[in-house]
């Protein structure tokens, strides 16, 4: 409708136009729609962690509570002192080259400063690297700011590892960068070093600035260690990102970070773009940024949760086991976070459209899981499934998809 005395209707801007977010997409809303009705929905289809029952050390709370008070007014544009400090002792670390405290700036969680520095770098056409699957804000953030994502594929065969000759064909002169999200969502899969070696060197290669969101960094299995990316590449600029979302199951509080390292010189005029946005949002939330000290250096509760006998270890091995026994899907072991990526056999079951497939699970056995196509995987064969709740729930779950799948070929 067009309102009076106006020439048009107030439409969204086209800057939206290639912007897809379907982790809270239409079948997010379908679910809502049934749960209004009454219908009890079984989710499976988003990353946090608290209300499955996860508690942040107590400390943590305890600490925001008393410095309520004290926290009322602006932080410094980066942040809090020391929240910076600890953080950038962290980066230390993990051995993130040449970081001072002023290359150190925390977000209203990673989410914030992902679509910060994509608009601060690009312009119409300038392409950026992701990942296929992909965690979509970073598509959709470099689709926004005017830039192109242009996609390489993760290689389910190797443990959903990137493909390294699909890096090297989709690079051009308008390739400026490329994003690794290692540990990585949707797949679980952590890169072990020689992987991560191959990227620097094509990095090097083409001069492209690396963003690496790290954000499950501390929770990784099988006594795994993970490599940031940016402690290989001390000679290029690297903007590596992480958070308390996950590792202290705080989402809600909204605190994450990112830290500018390596060489900073070549990215002079794009860090002064950064201060600039980060100087127009004026800082993040500062009781969420008061605790960061006391959670980076205090009891690490997620250390519990990932060893054998802990919830998201004893919860991963489950859904591996549960999904690969029903007849049509395959999934690769998750190495770290809590999400698993199985693979449909889509001919059996006579699969096109992924979206659809999504409606129907819902429809039929109540459960909401998110499409691959969700996670800009070009194919209508996979889906998501957070494992966060509990075995029993998860048992619930596992029942009704292979039920769903004994019959849903004969559609
Ligand atoms: N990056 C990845 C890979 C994620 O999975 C998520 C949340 O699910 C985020 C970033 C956003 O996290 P935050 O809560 O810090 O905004």
């Amino acid at each position: 409708e067009i309102p009076a005395g106006r020439r048009r209707a107030f439409g969204k801007s086209h800057k939206l136009d290639n912007v897809l977010y379907d982790v809270r997409g239409p079948v997010v809303d379908e679910a809502a729609r049934m749960e209004a009705d009454g219908t009890h929905i079984l989710k499976l289809n988003i990353g946090n962690p608290a209300p499955f029952g996860f508690r942040t050390p107590d400390e943590v709370v305890y600490d925001m509570a008393h410095q309520l008070t004290d926290t009322e007014g602006y932080s410094p544009s980066k942040g809090l002192f020391s929240a910076r400090k600890a953080i950038m002792q962290y980066a230390q670390l993990k051995n993130l080259p040449n970081v001072t405290i002023d290359d150190i700036y925390t977000g209203n969680g990673v989410s914030e400063l992902i679509n910060l520095c994509m608009s601060a770098l690009l312009d119409d056409g300038d392409e950026v690297l992701i990942p296929s699957p992909d965690y979509p804000l970073w598509t959709a953030c470099v689709n926004l700011a005017g830039g192109t994502a242009v996609h390489y594929v993760c290689d389910e065969q190797s443990e959903w590892y990137p493909d390294i000759d699909d890096i090297r064909s989709k690079i051009t002169d308008r390739t400026v960068a490329i994003v690794l999200i290692n540990p990585n969502n949707p797949t679980g899969a952590l890169y072990p070093k020689e992987v991560l070696q191959q990227i620097v060197d094509i990095a090097r290669e083409h001069q492209l600035i690396i963003f690496s969101d790290e954000i499950y960094d501390r929770l990784v299995m099988d006594g795994l260690k993970h490599t940031s990316i940016a402690s290989l590449a001390p000679d290029l600029f690297c903007v590596t990102f992480s958070g308390l979302s996950k590792s202290h199951m705080i989402a809600g509080y909204r605190v994450g970070w990112m830290v500018l390292s390596g060489n900073k010189r070549i990215a002079k005029d794009y860090i002064e773009g950064i201060n600039m946005l980060a100087n127009m949002r004026i800082c993040s939330n500062v009781p969420a940024q008061s605790i960061v000290q006391t959670a980076l250096g205090g009891h690490q509760s997620v250390n519990d949760y990932i060893v054998p006998g802990g919830r998201l270890y004893e919860q991963r091995e489950y859904i591996y086991n549960a999904i690969n026994s029903i007849p049509g899907l395959t999934a690769v072991k998750p190495k770290a976070a809590f999400y698993i990526f199985p693979k449909i056999d889509v001919k059996k079951f006579n699969i096109h459209d992924d979206e659809q497939f999504a409606l129907d699970l819902l429809h039929d056995e109540r459960i909401l899981i998110t499409r691959g196509g969700g996670f800009n995987w070009g194919e209508p064969d996979h889906f998501r499934i957070v494992y966060l709740p509990r075995i029993e729930v998860l048992k619930d779950a596992t029942n009704k998809i292979a039920n769903f799948f004994s019959y849903y070929w004969q559609n």
